[in-house]
């Protein structure tokens, strides 16, 4: 069909647009000396502006509107494929020129005012921005879909099929459940012999126990590598190339280790999508909440298990002698699961992770309603967390400043982590009928794991929706009730 072979090269054109400019990301991340970043960034900047051209172009709207209408007759990856791209495109078309251009330049623009903020402690200097970048994103989800509530359009943007009613039931159940649970597991606090946990450990020794990890988890040498950067993420073109870093903190080795088992449940989920997908709109993991269900499941379920410790103590003991002279396995068992009201989101533990999201959830609802203005941000914040962690941040830098997320205009984003964690307890319980996880676990057998994941998720890239997926995984649609049994069990036991 003609029509379709149209389409598949100018996606092969855009795609090989996105693959040069994701590696100078890659690069810029990674290995690249200071000075390289200006050069670089005038690359970048004809690249995605090739790229916009690309993506908007009349030839490609006229394809993508073309197959559109007869979306029937297609067979189904074409149809799903045609569904996407017409939303893209519907999503920027829609904005007038001149309001893109000023909301790119604001974008940026409002990063470097935020870091300033952040820094300095100056909530005041961000507000502005702020306010501004919430009402361009109201605005656009407004000229995309007019009859739907704009914060619903943004969850979709980040979870398709998502909308506020279904998240107001998760956090209002959250919020029922977890919120008194957590509040009597930190009236019980657990710390015998964890002040290891910060005695210095040589990055060089951490390194060497990540790459250790690596066959662990039995990722796939040939088609992945490690290094490290200051923010941990996954990077990947395809299934044959997937890379991730973690990063080496020396007073707390937990950093280095469990920012490594999360990155490679993301590298994972990439290295085991089939290849079939490759040079479509279906390559890559299906949602950001589904991806972050595999990274927190090697993370957490797996990385944060007793079986996972029994397995792998004795490698830990080798490479850190000194530190972990006396550490039985049920000291690093409750070293690791260490539960602690704290302010900062990426720092929090399994338990408390949660109301953190819960928390900026709330807010964003009620900043897109209008229910709450911009100028009640810090206290609003201050409040809730008290409420849901009884501790109070005494800086804005250690409250509402402390995520990169809202200062490049992205709203919805934040409970795709909660529902990632709920989604990855819901896939648990599934496997649990199918495989002894635990005798797995603490035999390192976890390339069955990696077999039971790859059959019922991985393989599929994006070609079927987390809806779809889930229901095909558990037998149901969402229930975050498996997420709840699933933290009170653990911390019951560690903790009451
Ligand atoms: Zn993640």
């Amino acid at each position: 069909m003609e029509l379709a072979k149209q389409f598949r090269t100018m996606i092969n054109k855009m795609q090989a647009y996105e693959y040069v400019f994701s590696l100078l990301g890659w690069d810029s991340n990674t290995e690249a000396p200071r000075e390289s970043h200006k050069r670089r960034a005038e690359i970048m900047g004809v690249l995605s502006q090739e790229l916009f051209a690309l993506q908007t172009a009349k030839e490609y709207q006229d394809v993508v509107n073309q197959l559109y209408s007869e979306i029937d007759t297609l067979d189904d990856q074409l149809q799903r494929e045609v569904k996407k791209a017409k939303k893209a495109l519907d999503k920027v078309i829609n904005i007038p020129m001149n309001e893109y251009v000023e909301y790119m330049q604001l974008g940026q623009l409002s990063q470097l005012v935020w870091e300033d903020a952040k820094q300095n402690n100056d909530y005041e200097s961000f507000k502005g921005n702020l306010k501004q970048l919430i009402e361009f994103n109201k605005k656009f989800a407004l000229y995309y879909a007019p009859e739907k509530d704009p914060y619903d359009t943004m969850l979709d943007d980040f979870e398709e099929g998502m909308t506020s009613k279904e998240y107001d039931a998760f956090f209002g159940q959250l919020k029922d459940e977890l919120v008194p649970f957590v509040r009597e597991v930190l009236k019980h606090p657990n710390h015998k012999y964890d002040s290891f946990i910060n005695d210095s450990f040589d990055s060089k020794k951490q390194e060497q126990f990540c790459d250790y990890l690596i066959d662990v988890i039995q990722f796939d040498r040939n088609r992945g590598l490690m290094k490290k950067s200051v923010h941990p993420f996954t990077w990947n073109t395809s299934p044959e190339d997937v890379r991730f870093t973690t990063r080496y903190l020396e007073n707390y080795v937990f950093s280095s280790i469990f920012a490594a088992i999360h990155e490679l449940g993301h590298a994972t989920y990439e290295q085991q999508i089939s290849t079939e997908w490759d040079n479509t709109l279906l390559h890559g993991g299906t949602s950001m909440g589904i991806h972050e269900s595999q990274s927190r499941f090697y993370e957490n379920t797996i990385g944060r298990s007793l079986e996972f410790w029994k397995a792998n103590l004795g490698k830990f003991k080798e490479i850190f002698p000194e530190q972990s002279k006396g550490i039985e396995l049920e000291d690093m068992y409750q070293a690791v699961n260490r539960v602690e009201a704290s302010l900062v989101r990426v720092e929090a533990d399994e338990l408390t992770y949660p109301m953190h999201i819960m928390l900026r959830y709330e807010i964003e609802r009620m900043l897109m309603s209008g229910e709450a203005s911009v100028d009640e941000l810090p206290e609003l914040w201050n409040d809730k967390m008290e409420e849901y962690l009884g501790i109070r941040p005494e800086t804005d830098s250690d409250g509402v400043l402390q995520d990169v997320h809202w200062s490049g205009g992205m709203f919805g984003y934040f409970p795709t982590y909660a529902l990632g964690s709920a989604y990855s307890a819901q896939i648990y319980y599934a496997m649990l009928k199918d495989l002894d996880l635990p005798k797995l676990i603490e035999n390192n057998q976890l390339e069955k794991v990696n077999e039971w994941l790859k059959e019922k998720i991985h393989n599929f890239g994006s070609s079927k929706t987390p809806k779809e997926l889930l229901l095909e995984v558990t037998g149901e649609e969402f229930n975050a009730k498996y997420y709840i049994k699933y933290l009170k069990e653990k911390y019951s036991e560690l903790y009451l």
